[in-house]
């Protein structure tokens, strides 16, 4: 980065860029919203698996110290994004940014975190033989209301409301207790496979689940502690058996055990900073958080357009225009095509926190991390993906769940005097999203969708999990 870029003003992406990007996002989202299969991130990797590199240890950190910034139960106003500036001789920087900004009591929480573990990388092992500790205080966030974070309890109630339209208060321990009664039943009746059986430990485990102790309303922070622990187990030692148990196969996934595997994170990511702390103390001893502000969300519609959908098909595949245009309202089920556009374009875009990252680093390359990694709350979705594949910096994201959301707010920039403007990732982001939208008008519309991929980190179904990303090509 030249050392001039600081002294430029920051400046919007506005006008006819904004719109034909945001038009052409929205039309990629309405014709496909998946764009390629997902990646993988490290938190679902087994925790206590083997990590072998310092790097990979601290990428490992970064997305577990994201996932604990991470405190709404909304996942678009929650995504949060880290990096680790280790500028000697000061002590490191957590340069943290959030969707809508962190609030005070979160700072708080997150600073309670960084004091413990900076007390691990004083004393080495202590806190990995007495991980309870920091367990619990992830657990309550919010201590001195001695109730869980509000995500948590969010993810408690996705879990209960399992099979039921009916009040999760009511029905708060239905689902996991039928299902804890009946493998019960069928492991002591003999209904399961001799292997199933044999698991050491698995009937113990069963009898432990914390939710058959203790009400949702009156948890606390040691009880939670135990669940993230039964959960990590249920991902970790016994999910084979649980399949078993449930008598499901490789490809069938209730929903609440979508909700267990989330949880089961929190240990994947207490392991993992607990483990950097250890081994590399010299990161942790004297880390600091620093926030980035979030900017506002912009409001952005197409009301004032008189046919948004077929100017932009006109101008992407021309002559072909009246059949393309036939096709799309087939494709989308409906006969006004122009109104779904329309109800799509009309939006708050939000800037990402991975991109509050980019345009940070980008006015103050001076701090800019020597990893070139951002830790992620989220795996990162498609165009924060390509727009860091375009941008000099050349951050990464650890996974990317490859969906487009047309809400998406291009970052602003700082101008670079003598660089032609054609040259910006943005300007090459967007040419390549324009091209992507006049293949896909061409090619798939007669095509079948994708299934859907999961934002968060708690990984795809048990077996199907890719490694690359599809991407646009470059
Ligand atoms: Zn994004």
């Amino acid at each position: 980065m030249a050392a001039t870029a600081k002294k430029a003003e920051l400046t919007q992406i506005g006008g006819a860029d904004l719109k034909r990007f945001v038009v052409h996002s929205a039309l990629l989202s309405l014709i496909d919203p998946v764009r390629g299969e997902p990646t993988r991130t490290s938190l679902e990797e087994n925790p206590d698996g083997d990590i072998s590199g310092g790097q990979q240890l601290k990428q490992k950190f970064l997305d577990s110290f994201a996932l604990i910034c991470s405190t709404s139960s909304s996942g678009a106003e929650t995504a949060s994004a880290v990096c680790l500036e280790q500028h000697a001789p000061a002590g490191a920087i957590l340069r943290v940014a959030h969707n809508r900004g962190l609030t005070p009591k979160d700072l708080t929480g997150l600073e309670k975190v960084l004091q413990i573990l900076r007390v691990v990388a004083r004393k080495g092992t202590y806190f990995i033989r007495n991980p309870s500790r920091l367990l619990t205080q992830l657990a309550m966030q919010k201590s001195r209301r001695r109730k869980p974070s509000p995500r948590f309890s969010a993810w408690l109630s996705n879990w209960t409301e399992v099979g039921s339209c009916q009040s999760p208060r009511r029905f708060e321990k239905r689902g996991i207790r039928n299902f804890l009664r009946e493998a019960h039943s069928r492991l002591l009746a003999g209904q399961v496979k001799p292997e199933t059986w044999a698991k050491p430990g698995l009937k113990l485990w069963l009898e432990s689940c914390p939710f058959t102790a203790a009400s949702l309303q009156t948890w606390s922070p040691a009880t939670m502690a135990m669940l993230i622990d039964w959960a990590s187990q249920a991902r970790w030692l016994y999910s084979e058996q649980l399949q078993g148990l449930l008598g499901l196969d490789n490809t069938q996934k209730p929903p609440w055990l979508d909700s267990l595997y989330k949880i089961a994170r929190y240990r994947a990511a207490i392991k993992s900073m607990v483990k950097l702390a250890a081994k590399q103390p010299e990161v942790l001893a004297d880390i600091h958080i620093r926030e980035i502000k979030a900017p506002n969300s912009r409001q952005f519609s197409l009301s004032n357009e008189r046919a948004p959908l077929l100017a932009a098909v006109k101008n992407l595949v021309r002559e072909d225009s009246g059949m393309i245009m036939e096709q799309l309202e087939k494709h989308l089920g409906t006969e006004d095509a122009e109104a779904q556009l329309r109800r799509a374009c009309r939006l708050n875009l939000t800037l990402h926190a991975e991109m509050q990252i980019v345009v940070f680093y980008e006015g103050n390359p001076s701090s800019a991390p020597r990893m070139p990694f951002i830790g992620t709350s989220k795996k990162a979705c498609f165009l924060c993906h390509e727009y860091l594949l375009r941008h000099p910096l050349r951050l990464q994201a650890s996974a990317c769940h490859q969906k487009i959301y047309p809400s998406w707010m291009p970052p602003p920039y700082y101008p670079i005097p003598g660089r032609f403007k054609k040259s910006t990732p943005f300007v090459k982001l967007s040419k390549n999203i324009e091209q992507l939208t006049k293949r896909e008008l061409l090619t798939a519309l007669t095509a079948p969708r994708r299934p859907r991929n999961q934002d968060s980190t708690a990984g795809p179904s048990l077996t199907i999990t890719a490694t690359a990303s599809t991407g646009l090509g470059l």
